[in-house]
């Protein structure tokens, strides 16, 4: 009888402690994400630049570069460098990067967004040129993507929760249902940013969730894919109000956004909307 008491103590220790792991893991690497309230964060963050450059779009923004359909950025921070997408075509990608005066080498973490092969098709091509990274992926990727990632020699991460890319930065997580999603979030500065690959879960959704993630932060600037061509102006329209009422002050539409999108946002933030493609440099 008392050794089942005990063996009964023992145990809900054990689930206690196992409870607390868990609590804290999730607590300590979404924490990370809101660290920028951390003062000594703050002059790193004052003290080193952050950039986000368009490296592949439809859109063109600087002529001497390649279009193609699909997206992919390279997001500078102090401490790590990050590919967000890699379009559809890895020599496209790698030209791009290379007149821009990016080594596939600078690049630590890559983070796909979703499995469409305008934003994954150039990830095996720059593998080859640098397998000495972390690829963020979807959890609901096939086994053949994962396995893909493996044999180029790299690592992955599964990802199905919001979770710290590197210092300031973070993923969504996985959102949506037929086409799972993940969107990157950067801890600004002057607020929040936002980078979509296709925004399939849709743009205002995805908006919201980083608002749900990181409490309180503005949203200083939402770019990439939107998702919004064909879309009637009604529609646009209720979007942009609904940005506008998430207090979203600048907005850059690219790739899947459409022009009809683009020129009503143009229209409704005219300074707060940036023109965007491939070639646009960002300094935050
Ligand atoms: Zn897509
Ligand atoms: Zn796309």
């Amino acid at each position: 009888m008392k050794n089942d008491a005990r063996i009964q103590l023992f145990s809900n220790c054990f689930f206690f402690l196992l409870l607390t792991i868990l609590f804290l893991t999730t607590f300590l690497t979404i924490n990370s994400c809101h660290a920028q309230n951390d003062s000594l964060l703050v002059s790193y963050l004052k003290h080193g630049k952050l950039t986000i450059t368009v490296v592949y779009d439809n859109y063109q923004i600087n002529k001497d570069l390649a279009t193609a359909w699909g997206f992919g950025c390279v997001v500078k921070t102090p401490a790590k460098t990050i590919l967000f997408d890699t379009g559809g075509n890895s020599s496209i990608l790698l030209s791009n990067m290379q007149k821009l005066g990016i080594e596939p080498q600078e690049i630590d973490k890559v983070v796909i967004s979703h499995i469409h092969s305008d934003h994954i098709g150039g990830l095996n091509g720059f593998l080859q040129k640098n397998h000495d990274v972390e690829v963020f992926i979807p959890s609901s990727f096939p086994k053949i993507v994962k396995d893909g990632i493996i044999s180029n020699g790299a690592e992955y991460t599964d990802v199905k929760n919001p979770r710290e890319v590197t210092y300031c930065v973070c993923t969504t997580g996985e959102m949506g249902f037929w086409i799972r999603e993940q969107s990157l979030i950067i801890n600004s500065e002057k607020g929040m940013v936002i980078i979509t690959g296709c925004a399939h879960p849709g743009i205002v959704n995805i908006v919201k969730k980083a608002k749900q993630i990181l409490k309180g932060k503005n949203v200083y600037l939402v770019l990439g894919g939107f998702h919004l061509h064909g879309k009637s102006d009604k529609e646009l329209r209720d979007i942009i109000q609904s940005f506008r009422k998430l207090g979203v002050e600048k907005v850059a539409p690219s790739h899947c956004s459409g022009d009809r999108c683009r020129k009503l946002f143009e229209q409704e933030y005219q300074q707060g909307f940036i023109a965007s493609g491939v070639g646009k440099v960002f300094n935050l």
